[in-house]
């Protein structure tokens, strides 16, 4: 890590600075965070016992606009990684033509142990804690690992207990309470499309072409669905169990409803159960498939100098954050392996949180067609000037991303004054 920030977003990151010429003083003040706080939580637990839990909030940048970044509950949340996920949402926010900076926040328990009564008490002691760092104008909370649209609708009620009925504190609300519609597909929904436009860019023919992708959650199940409907063959996805393989494609929808009837009736059914057909083979196997197209969906750090030169496809999409190394982009980059971004590839949750913000603020709600078309247009503009630099400056999709993002955030500090 370098100021916070992890080793391969540093490195393009230095390679904006150079290439915009930014003085040390800005580069100091862009990368920088802005503030952190860090506290405990202490509390009476369902079962009686006294638990003390840590809660943290990263603001790392607010010159393009008040912070925005998830909340994560999780037992390895530490000071350090949030800090490093709150410069990530900078970037995407800037890259994406956002009007907000990043911010991440966290508390260190493990909500798969807890009790909703003790998951709610968490969020309410938590907002109570941050309550004067945060509001719809000042930082504006949203859902992340741990956390989800019920713990959002928590977090709301507790702000305005404090400060008043203010919707647009936090994004990824139930619809019943000021949510927007499209947010739960949103992020797999973009995966796909800037899947189809890099492709298409690539000369990848995506009708038939051969997709992996690592994960079946939230973001890569939609993704593959959506895929599938623009012709591609999804030929393997895979969860924490493993995966499943099919060369003709496998019937992504089934395998979706049947593990989600599964998880209703409340067992659990990986994949690989729920897929029917095709073969087994491992997460890292997945990695390695003769495909034109790889969307690694799941989670951090997967592909790395140890097996990026076993990648075979053309083209890899982020879905996930963060899941190449620094050492890993550099071999794909090399080997004229297309990455995109996981700040462009998977910014369609950010997207469609800042749609239901606005949204908030009018008092008014878009209908899911009007909330997909802002979102399409938003991440279709975005894609546009992500290739526009790319071969402007001659370089590879994440160092043009990084150049876009870099310079929005320094000319708004050079108008401030700062
Ligand atoms: P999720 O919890 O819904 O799904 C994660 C998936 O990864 C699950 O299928 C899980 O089984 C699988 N998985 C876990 N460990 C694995 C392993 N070792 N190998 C293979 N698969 C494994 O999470 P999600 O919301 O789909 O998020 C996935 C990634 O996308 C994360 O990096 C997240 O930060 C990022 N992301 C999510 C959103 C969003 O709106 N949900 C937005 C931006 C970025």
């Amino acid at each position: 890590m370098v100021n916070g920030i992890n080793e391969r977003d540093a490195r393009y990151l230095d390679g904006a600075f150079s290439a915009l010429e930014i003085c040390d003083d800005t580069r100091e003040l862009i990368a920088g965070t802005h503030r952190e706080v860090e506290f405990d939580i202490t509390l009476h637990l369902a079962g009686g016992e006294r638990a003390s839990f840590r809660g943290y909030r990263v603001q790392h940048d607010r010159n393009l606009g008040p912070f925005k970044g998830g909340l994560r509950f999780h037992p390895e949340v530490t000071r350090g990684h949030l800090r490093d996920l709150a410069a990530s949402m900078s970037w995407k926010a800037a890259l994406n033509d956002l009007p907000f900076g990043g911010a991440k926040g966290g508390v260190d328990c493990d909500p798969r142990r807890l009790a909703k009564r003790d998951q709610r008490e968490i969020t309410r002691r938590y907002v109570d804690k941050v309550g004067n760092l945060i509001g719809p104008e000042l930082d504006i909370a949203a859902p992340d690992m741990g956390t989800d649209e019920e713990t959002m609708a928590w977090f709301y009620d507790a702000y305005g207990l404090q400060h008043g009925d203010q919707p647009g504190v936090v994004t990824g609300k139930p619809i019943a309470l000021h949510g927007s519609y499209g947010r739960r597909a949103a992020t797999g929904e973009g995966v796909a499309l800037v899947t189809t436009l890099a492709a298409h860019r690539g000369r990848v023919d995506l009708d038939g072409a051969r997709v992996a992708i690592q994960g079946f959650g939230n973001v890569a199940s939609f993704a593959a669905e959506r895929l599938r409907e623009h012709g591609a063959r999804i030929v393997a996805v895979s969860d924490s169990a493993g995966g499943c393989f099919d060369a003709d494609g496998l019937d992504v929808t089934g395998i979706k409803n049947r593990r989600d009837r599964a998880r209703a009736e409340g067992e659990r059914l990986s994949v690989a159960e729920a897929a029917h057909r095709g073969d087994e083979l491992s997460t890292e196997e997945l990695l390695a498939l003769d495909v034109d197209i790889l969307i690694p969906a799941a989670i951090e750090y997967v592909i790395d100098a140890d097996n990026a030169d076993e990648v075979a496809a053309g083209l890899v999409v982020e879905g996930a954050n963060l899941p190449i190394t620094a050492d890993g982009a550099s071999a794909l980059e090399d080997r004229g392996v297309a990455v995109v971004p996981d700040i462009m590839a998977n910014a369609g949750g950010v997207i469609v949180s800042y749609l239901e913000w606005v949204q908030n603020r009018q008092g008014m709600r878009w209908s899911a067609d009007e909330v997909q078309q802002g979102m399409e247009q938003r991440m279709r503009s975005a894609w546009e000037r992500l290739c526009d630099v790319a071969e402007s400056d001659d370089c590879g999709y994440r160092q043009a991303a990084f150049n876009i993002a870099v310079e929005r955030i320094n000319t708004a500090i050079s108008y401030r004054g700062v």
